[in-house]
């Protein structure tokens, strides 16, 4: 293969090949798995990536899309081991805003922070919003269809693009980048790709949506009892907001205590620690909203006997650290290390009674695990962390995997919300989808990727 990489550096230049010595110390997923002694190929341009495939495709050779490596799935992991990695790390350009069409087009390789900052430059905002923020890229974020808190106001990644331009497994540019939200013009192919982990094709360009920022933002902690009262907020806060809420996570009691108990002094609890369970949400509105409208909501609440304790940040502060609490990831790995964690959804009548399963079974099997759940509900998606000793990701795991996921399908829910499938989840695909459509998703990648060369091994197999 080293003639390969040499045709494509007389091509593309010298660095657009990282050699395989110094590839090797490179983290590819949120995980920190290494890169192993494998090229990563660096494009600058879509016709490098044109090229670089094209010739790839003539020789078999399978190649990994990387962004940011920052997915939680294994979709960045090597497969069999001679894959290259494809990095756009070099396409990272924000090509224009229109505040006036209230686009952005950019390269894939930007990461999603650059993004914020850009937008808000104009007086515009992108949705999308999660903790890999300063990594994460728009062509992962786009492999992925990634979700993060706004989902239920602001939709998934998919909602957010308007256009694409993907590379083909033979190299073969297609530009779908259109700039306009209504386009029914023939099979919307943008959809295939997002969301397919670079399996169809390599994401180089695309046309975000972008929002108006707003001005108002109202956040509240409010503690409850029980979960038919975390169903009853959300509705009246939907209600009077008029479409204004833009979060919503619940906390289960464990992991509010475990956030606010592991590095003592870090965290301030804006609430009591005697509730059932515990809910973050904030408001964004207009201009001309009521100051105090999510404030008014809550107090009728509290009257009514439907909220327990409640807290409404007056200023930035107080609005981070409540933030701070839920988005304590660090705490929350570091209290149940080595943690196996989840990304589930469900309807939301289950999810209580999901949870109180999961549990009670996981301590019957494992008296001394930890088990933490969390997730922003709204959208339909929970988090579930647990540790049942040293052994959780590794004797344990396929174990622990089957306690978390077999109530899942049983109830119809999906094993991914947010993640993907990639590696890991791949044993639960057959089980969560039918014949019919797994051999629609077979055809699709024959169709799409005939040689099997682009990420092979991630959501499906030619055996699966
Ligand atoms: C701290 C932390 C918090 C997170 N929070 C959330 C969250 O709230 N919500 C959520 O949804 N996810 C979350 N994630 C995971 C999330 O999937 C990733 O952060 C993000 O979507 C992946 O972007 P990336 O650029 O790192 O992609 P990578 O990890 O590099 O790749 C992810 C997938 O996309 C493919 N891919 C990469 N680039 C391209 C491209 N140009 N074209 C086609 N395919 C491509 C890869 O092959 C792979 O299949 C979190 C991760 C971390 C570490």
């Amino acid at each position: 293969m080293a003639s390969l990489l040499e045709k494509i550096k007389s091509h593309c230049g010298e660095a657009a090949v990282v050699g395989a010595e110094l590839a090797s110390g490179r983290s590819v997923t949120g995980y920190g798995d290494p890169a192993g002694a494998v090229p990563i190929l660096r494009p600058a341009s879509t016709d490098d990536l044109s090229m670089m495939l094209k010739a790839c495709h003539a020789e078999g050779q399978a190649v990994i899309p990387l962004g940011g490596g920052t997915g939680l799935v294994g979709a960045t992991r090597a497969f069999s081991g001679d894959e290259w990695y494809v990095s756009l790390e070099r396409m990272r350009e924000i090509e224009s805003i229109d505040p006036t069409s209230r686009v952005a087009v950019v390269q894939a390789g930007v990461a999603l922070e650059r993004v914020h900052h850009a937008a808000a430059d104009v007086g515009l905002s992108f949705p999308v919003d999660l903790g890999a923020r300063g990594s994460a890229q728009i062509g992962g974020l786009i492999g992925t269809n990634a979700g993060g808190e706004r989902v239920f106001r602001f939709g998934m990644m998919r909602e957010q693009i308007l256009g694409l331009e993907v590379v083909l497994a033979d190299g073969t540019v297609l530009d779908l980048m259109y700039k306009v939200i209504k386009n029914n013009t023939g099979y919307d192919l943008r959809h295939m790709f997002i969301g397919s982990e670079g399996t169809l094709g390599i994401v180089t360009r695309a046309v975000l949506r972008l929002r108006p920022e707003l001005p108002v933002c109202q956040t509240a902690f409010v503690s409850v009892d029980t979960f038919d009262q975390v169903v009853e907020l959300l509705r009246r806060v939907e209600l009077g907001l008029g479409g204004g809420l833009s979060a919503f996570e619940v906390m289960w009691p464990e992991f509010y205590h475990t956030i606010l108990d592991h590095n003592p002094g870090t965290h301030r609890a804006p609430v009591p620690r005697d509730g059932g369970l515990y809910v973050l949400l904030e408001a964004e509105l207009g201009e001309r909203a009521d100051d105090q409208l999510l404030y008014e909501i809550l107090i009728e609440l509290f009257e009514e006997d439907k909220v327990g304790e409640v807290a409404v940040a007056q200023s930035t502060s107080e609005r981070e650290s409540m933030w701070a609490i839920r988005n304590d990831i660090d705490a929350l790995m570091s209290s149940l290390y080595p943690a196996a964690s989840f990304d589930i959804s469900l309807p939301i009548q289950d999810m209580e009674q999901y949870v109180s399963e999961v549990r009670a079974t996981v301590l019957k099997r494992w008296p001394h695990a930890k088990f933490l759940a969390f997730g922003h509900i709204a959208d339909n998606n929970l988090h579930i962390s647990l540790n049942v000793g040293d052994n959780t990701k590794t004797d344990h795991f396929v174990e622990i995997n089957d306690v978390v996921h077999e109530p899942v399908i049983a109830r119809r829910g999906a094993v991914s919300a947010e993640h993907g499938i990639g590696l890991d989840k791949r044993r639960y695909l057959k089980d969560s989808r039918s014949p019919e459509v797994i051999s629609v998703m077979q055809l699709l990648k024959q169709t799409m990727d005939p040689k099997g060369i682009l990420n092979p091994g991630k959501v499906l197999t030619p055996s699966d």
